[in-house]
């Protein structure tokens, strides 16, 4: 226990949370340690984590073996520049990366979220067809209900609605928005499931650099899984219309559909894909945009004959360091049944949700779980009832869901489950 209790009320009059006011602060519970799948309290209650910590912590907390990364590559280095400079860390994750993703994605580049590595994939798509003398090939094409990142680029290609557009209006740039994928998962897509996405190419190709898209799982623009046939569709309509594919694999990867990568699911290869949250089992900010050798190679024959991107802290060799343990740790056991048994566990466990009247779909696939209210949940309600249950879960809008780390035991996602079906029974 630290000797000094947490400042609550510094907290509530200094500090910004996600998604806050300042003004007027929901309540935010003092976390003290962490450790296997549990968050504990300052005040000695121990909360079952339902969130990974936003998909991050799939090894959960406090793991020796990612531990041990951390502190021997502490007493290495911490971190030193990328420009000129280079390290074993940062090799061998790439390696990694290479080895596991599919074989023409070869080039590499570390950043240190996922907002920035899709703020690098756009800038990549832009850079390749301005080499190519097709400048006006600048705009993204997406899907609504997405979700991709905070920065500006990133945020430009989230949900028009959810990503509230209209308060930036004139500083974002203005992409193209087709319809979101109705067909469901495993089912099959029919060509009017494409029609608009395939009738804003056909319109707009000749200004259009990519298509990005999160693959079979759209996450924070609303948690809908959709079916992988989309995808190779998608992949040959930007075939036909001369456009770059970019799949977001950001929450997707690192197993929690059930694949190392949700593309597997479709057997589609992008030009470029970013992942991060999960790459470092939730230690450290990183994350990397990856693409084809055919990519690069034209982005490094245009003007600037250089890809025009460099942060500070790119590929800090801590966090490279733990995200090549947590990728050794998951390859060194059977993670893809730990996903369908806690896939099992969430549909067994979350079904009971489906008879309330209040509540609009229970939906599960791999390691997700997700129960759609059919009206928003009052947080401040909500997130205090799920702790007296000893849980965390953080709802947003009218999702209650799950994504708990793949080391959770049948009985912990029991626990887990059962508290959400009682606290959305007793949602009024
Ligand atoms: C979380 C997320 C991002 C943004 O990542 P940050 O690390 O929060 O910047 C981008 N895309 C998807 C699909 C995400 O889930």
């Amino acid at each position: 226990m630290p000797t000094t209790s947490i400042d609550l009320n510094f907290d509530r009059h200094h500090l910004w949370h996600p998604y806050t006011s300042v003004t007027n602060p929901l309540p935010v519970y003092p976390v003290v340690r962490a450790y296997d799948v549990f968050l504990e309290l300052e005040d000695g209650r121990r909360l079952i984590d339902g969130m990974s910590s936003w998909w991050a912590a799939i090894h959960g907390y406090n793991h020796p073996v990612l531990n041990a990364a951390v502190i021997s590559q502490l007493q290495q280095m911490s971190h030193v520049m990328f420009g000129g400079l280079t390290h074993k860390p940062a090799i061998t994750l790439a390696q990694q990366l290479v080895a596991l993703t599919p074989e023409p994605l070869q080039k590499v580049f570390f950043s240190d979220s996922g907002s920035v590595a899709v703020e690098v994939a756009i800038k990549m798509a832009i850079q390749y067809w301005a080499a190519l003398g097709k400048s006006s090939k600048n705009r993204m094409l997406t899907v609504c209900s997405g979700y991709h990142g905070d920065t500006f680029a990133a945020m430009s290609v989230c949900d028009p609605v959810t990503g509230m557009h209209s308060l930036f209006k004139g500083t974002i740039q203005e992409q193209f928005f087709a319809e979101a994928p109705v067909c469901r998962f495993h089912e099959p897509c029919m060509e009017e499931d494409m029609a608009d996405l395939h009738l804003k190419l056909e319109r707009h190709h000749t200004d259009i650099a990519a298509v990005i898209i999160e693959p079979v799982v759209q996450g924070a623009g609303g948690m809908r899984f959709y079916s992988q046939h989309y995808l190779r569709r998608l992949r040959e309509l930007c075939n036909n219309y001369d456009v770059l594919l970019i799949f977001d694999e950001i929450a997707t990867g690192f197993g929690r559909t059930g694949k190392m990568f949700a593309l597997e699911h479709a057997d589609v290869i992008p030009d470029i894909m970013c992942v991060g949250k999960a790459l470092t089992g939730g230690y450290m900010t990183l994350a990397a945009t990856l693409t084809t050798d055919r990519v690069a190679t034209s982005i490094c024959s245009g003007n600037p004959a250089l890809f025009m991107h460099g942060p500070t802290f790119m590929a800090n060799p801590l966090a490279c360091a733990v995200a090549s343990a947590s990728i050794r740790l998951l390859e060194s056991y059977d993670w893809q049944s730990s996903v369908l048994r806690l896939e099992a566990g969430l549909r067994q466990g979350l079904e009971p949700c489906r008879a309330f009247s209040h509540v609009a779909d229970v939906r599960v696939l791999g390691a997700i779980g997700v129960v759609e209210l059919q009206n928003p949940v009052v947080m401040a309600i909500i997130q205090k009832q799920f702790v007296d249950k000893g849980v965390w879960v953080r709802p947003f809008g009218r999702l209650v869901y799950l994504m708990p780390p793949f080391i959770m035991t049948d009985n912990e996602l029991h626990i887990l489950t059962a508290a959400v079906c009682d606290v959305v029974q007793s949602i009024p």
